[in-house]
């Protein structure tokens, strides 16, 4: 058993402990899903920092059917 030598680091979503393996394609996250969803968080930053138009009328329109 080698499992007290494995590191592991709080994944970055859900603060899940994540073993640190070269082999986790996922690292820093837990899954697959994790990675996604802050993936998805950082193009949508992205996407305000540029003021992109369509996204921003994306918004507009969901504001105004409120
Ligand atoms: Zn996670």
């Amino acid at each position: 058993m080698t499992d007290n030598t494995v590191k592991t680091i709080p994944c970055p979503n859900c603060k899940t402990p994540v073993p640190w393996d070269t082999h986790n394609e996922n690292r820093p996250f837990c899954s697959d899903s994790c990675r996604n969803k802050d993936f998805i968080a950082w193009a949508n930053e992205e996407k305000v920092m540029k003021g992109n138009s369509l996204y921003d009328g994306v918004l507009s329109n969901e504001l105004l059917d409120d």
